[in-house]
C-alpha cells in the first residue's frame, strides 16, 4: 500500500512519506494504466491518528518493470536477474560486482548498493568498506495473509490499525500461484528474523490483528487457514536504527577516524557533509515498511546528488541530512574520546578499503 505516515507533529518520516506519496502516485499515473498494476483508494486509519487518507494499492513488480522499460528506451541497461553479488571490490577504475565464483558481473566508475539488509554484508562484513557499528541495519520479517475474494468484499475500503486489511484487490498480473481477485491482511513484524518461510503462527497473528479491524474478515482468514486455502507472502524488510532510510554517498569510516584524529578537540564542530566518502559509491537502503512510498523520492534525490545538484530548499537539505548514510558514523566519531581514534593506517583492519582513501575527500 502506498499511503502517508500521518503524525500529529511533523517528523522527518512524515515529511518524507508525504513527498513520497505524491512522487510515487505521479509515477504510477504517468506509467501504468489504473487496474493493470495499481489501484487508487482511500484507507481508514482506526487506531493512531484516526481518519481517512488517500492511498493506492500497488503491485511493486508492475512499477519496477515500467521503470526498467523506460530506462531501456533511453539507454544501455543490462539486467542480471538471480545473480547474487557476495562481494564488491574497488579498482583503480571504479567498482566491480563479483559473483559467487569470483567473476566480475558488472563494473562502473559509480555504483549504488540497493540490497536492503544484504547491504550490510556487502558494505560492512565482506568488503569492510564501513565499520559495522556505523551501519545499524536490522532485518524485520513480515508475512501477509491472502486468499481468493468471492462475493461482496467485507469492507468498503482498506482499513489500518495493527496492520492493513485490504478487502479487495484485482489484478491479472498477480503472481500465477495467486488468484486475480484477492483480499489480504498484513503484515506481521518479526524483528531480527531473516527468513522467508511462511508459517501458520504468523497467519494466526494476522487473524488476531484483523479481529480488531473487521471481525467477519478475521473469521474468513481462520476458515481459509483451516481449509488449507489461505495463501501468503513472507519477506524481510530492512530497517535502520532511527527508522529512516539510508540514501547517499557511502562514508569511508577509516578515513573518518583519521580525519577526526586530525581535528582533535575541534571534532565536535566537524559537519556531517565533511565526512569522507568512498569515491563513486552510493547506497539506498533501509526503506523499512514503506518502500513503495519512499523509494522513488529517495532515488530521485540520490540521482540529483550524484549529478552534483544542490537541494532545492532548506527543508530538502535537512531531509537529505536525515537520511545521509554517514549520520551514524559521524555521530559516533564526534562523541568518541580523542585518544581512541585510529590515526595510524597500520592499525586499521587488513584489507579495509579506507587504506589510502583519506585523499579522496
Ligand atoms: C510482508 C511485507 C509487507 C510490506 N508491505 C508494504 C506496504 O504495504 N507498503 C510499502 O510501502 N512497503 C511495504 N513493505 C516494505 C517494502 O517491501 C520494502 O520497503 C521494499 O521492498 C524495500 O525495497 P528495496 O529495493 O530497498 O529492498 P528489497 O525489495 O528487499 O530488494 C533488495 C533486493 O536485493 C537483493 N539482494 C540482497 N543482497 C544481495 C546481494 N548480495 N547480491 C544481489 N542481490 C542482493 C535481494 O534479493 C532483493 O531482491 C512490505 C514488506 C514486507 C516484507
Amino acid at each position: 500500500m502506498l499511503s502517508p505516515h500521518v503524525t500529529r507533529a511533523p517528523t522527518p518520516l512524515s515529511r518524507l512519506s508525504a513527498l513520497g506519496v505524491t512522487a510515487t502516485l505521479a509515477e504510477l499515473q504517468r506509467l501504468i494504466p489504473q487496474g493493470q498494476g495499481w489501484q487508487a483508494c482511500e484507507v481508514d486509519n482506526l487506531g493512531h491518528d484516526p481518519g481517512r487518507w488517500p492511498a493506492a494499492l500497488v503491485r511493486p513488480a508492475a512499477l519496477v518493470q515500467a521503470w526498467l522499460s523506460e530506462a531501456m528506451q533511453h539507454g544501455d541497461v543490462a539486467c542480471h536477474w538471480h545473480t547474487p553479488v557476495p562481494r564488491l571490490i574497488r579498482t583503480p577504475h571504479g567498482w566491480q560486482a563479483m559473483n559467487a565464483e569470483g567473476a566480475c558481473v558488472g563494473q562502473a566508475p559509480v555504483a549504488v548498493v540497493t540490497a536492503a539488509y544484504g547491504s550490510h554484508h556487502l558494505l560492512a562484513d565482506e568488503a569492510a568498506l564501513m565499520d559495522p557499528s556505523a551501519l545499524p541495519l536490522r532485518p524485520v520479517k513480515g508475512q501477509m495473509s491472502l486468499a481468493a475474494q468471492h462475493g461482496a468484499p467485507r469492507a468498503e475500503r482498506p482499513r489500518r490499525d495493527n496492520g492493513v486489511f485490504v478487502p479487495l484487490y484485482e489484478d491479472a498480473g498477480l503472481a500465477p500461484r495467486w488468484p486475480a481477485r484477492i483480499w489480504a491482511m498484513g503484515s506481521t513484524y518479526d524483528r531480527g528474523a531473516n527468513d522467508t518461510t511462511l508459517n501458520d503462527l504468523a497467519h494466526a497473528r494476522n487473524a488476531e490483528s484483523l479481529d480488531a479491524i473487521c471481525p467477519l474478515a478475521a473469521a474468513d482468514l481462520r476458515e481459509a487457514l483451516a481449509k488449507g486455502e489461505l495463501q501468503g507472502w513472507a519477506q524481510v524488510r530492512c530497517a535502520s536504527l532511527d527508522r529512516l532510510p539510508l540514501a547517499g554517498a557511502v562514508p569511508d569510516t577509516d578515513a573518518l577516524q583519521r580525519f577526526m584524529a586530525e581535528a582533535g578537540h575541534r571534532r565536535g564542530r566537524v559537519r556531517l557533509d565533511e565526512t569522507p566518502r568512498h569515491p563513486g559509491l552510493y547506497m539506498l537502503a533501509a526503506l523499512g515498511s514503506r518502500g513503495i512510498t519512499l523509494a522513488h523520492w529517495c532515488a530521485s534525490r540520490l540521482a540529483a546528488t550524484m549529478d552534483g545538484e544542490t537541494p532545492a530548499s532548506q527543508e530538502e537539505a535537512e531531509l537529505l541530512r536525515s537520511i545521509d548514510p554517514a549520520r551514524f558514523a559521524w555521530k559516533q566519531a564526534r562523541r568518541q574520546p580523542a585518544g581512541q581514534f585510529r590515526s595510524d593506517p597500520a592499525t586499521q583492519t587488513p584489507g579495509g578499503a579506507g587504506t589510502g582513501a583519506a585523499a579522496t575527500r
